[in-house]
């Protein structure tokens, strides 16, 4: 007789995405009838810009993307990502270091997996992404937060990086604009924070989901652009789901040192083999074609954010800071916590989203997906009325406007 637990440690110790259980609430509870709001997703309204349809249109009538290809990727497309990682992020890498994966989420899996031991400790600034601290454990490794908040405009310190570093710190995993608070490190800080890392032998994972969507005359320096020294270990994630509105096509990828590299290829052989060869044609077509698409995106991106910032500062109890780059509003809400509203009074930034969501129909992610409790995340990829009626909702709710 086995004795096992029915299934694994590894499984039992992970829990679904909570960004994507939030907005799978939210899209259940609009369906039902309630006249929902949704700030929870990650995700642009927007259509996909029609060229990159069309060329998914063409590769779908030709059989050679009926067959397999190499599970790194097409070569022409490994080419344009290598040559959009040169433009963006200043590394001159050749195709061959690119592995092009089924969306960001498998190319920060991969990443971890390909570097993590049992035992090896990985920086996190928190507040950080929901699904970090789950791929940090399926590959054995120990997740240590370095704590940021609204006060220091939710960026770490080499300072605090380094109290936090050990003997068996491995990696540092860095992200500018950062999900879930939009905070970007300006040139200085990853300059300073990219150097600390070198001088202590780290690897940096640094997810650049969102390097294309930062605001003002805010740019969003690549770790390796800031520190050269550090290419040999920095494994780059990447995708098209946020910059063209891709989200369900499924496309991401990873750039780094050719071991790493080739590891990682290794893995992803054995797991999911190529990306969907028409989503692979159409990313082509994203990266090498016309880029005014991503500019009017931003550029209403860019709009909403002053919108709900400017919106949300006007309820007492709540604190937002001004994010950067993203398409996400961080506020801190524990001064609307402790207090009684219409019958209810929340202790916790989950017990709030739960209240919000109840009471108004608006639904929000709570900080404790991300870390810390204390905070609400508002995605700003929603159109600009039910964005601002959703926070004029909240206004009323919490005594103003
Ligand atoms: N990355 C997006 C978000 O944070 C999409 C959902 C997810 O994959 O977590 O909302």
């Amino acid at each position: 007789m086995n004795h096992s637990p029915r299934l694994s440690q590894k499984i039992t110790n992970i829990a679904e995405s909570a960004t994507l259980k939030v907005d799978a609430r939210a899209k259940a509870l609009k369906a039902e009838g309630r006249p929902i709001i949704s700030y929870a997703a990650g995700e642009p309204d927007f259509a996909t810009p029609q060229h990159i349809v069309e060329a998914a249109e063409t590769a779908i009538r030709d059989p050679k993307n009926y067959r397999y290809t190499p599970a790194a990727g097409l070569p022409e497309l490994r080419e344009a990502i290598a040559t959009k990682t040169a433009r963006d992020s200043g590394l001159d890498v050749p195709a061959s270091q690119v592995v092009v994966t089924n969306g960001g989420k498998q190319a920060v899996y991969q990443a971890f997996q390909t570097l993590l031991d049992p035992g090896d400790e990985v920086l996190v600034p928190s507040p950080y992404w929901t699904s970090y601290p789950e791929m940090i454990k399926l590959a054995g490794g120990t997740q240590v937060d370095v704590f940021a908040g609204a006060d220091q405009g939710y960026l770490v310190t080499v300072e605090q990086l380094e109290a936090a570093r050990t003997e068996k710190t491995k990696v540092l995993l860095f992200v500018s604009p950062s999900n879930p608070t939009g905070a970007v490190y300006s040139p200085e800080q990853t300059r300073a924070i990219g150097e600390w890392a070198e001088s202590h032998g780290l690897w940096v994972i640094s997810d650049e989901i969102y390097q294309n969507l930062v605001y003002g005359e805010t740019r969003a320096v690549s770790i390796v652009e800031a520190v050269p020294a550090l290419a040999d270990r920095t494994i780059l994630v990447n995708g098209v789901a946020k910059t063209y509105a891709m989200t369900g096509w499924r496309l991401g990828w990873m750039v780094g040192p050719a071991d790493a590299m080739a590891g990682a290829a290794n893995l992803q052989s054995h797991l999911t083999s190529n990306v969907n060869n028409v989503t692979q044609r159409a990313a082509i077509a994203a990266l090498t074609g016309d880029q005014q698409p991503v500019e009017q995106m931003r550029q209403a991106f860019d709009r909403r954010r002053h919108t709900i910032v400017t919106e949300l500062n006007k309820i007492p109890g709540m604190k937002t800071p001004t994010p950067e780059g993203a398409f996400y509003a961080y506020p801190d809400i524990t001064g609307l916590l402790g207090q009684e509203w219409e019958g209810i009074t929340p202790h916790t930034s989950l017990e709030l989203a739960d209240l919000i969501l109840e009471k108004t129909n608006v639904a929000a992610v709570p900080g404790e997906a991300f870390g810390p409790s204390g905070y609400l995340r508002f995605s700003y990829a929603l159109g600009d009325d039910p964005l601002l009626e959703g926070i004029q909702r909240l206004q009323r709710f919490f005594g103003i406007g």
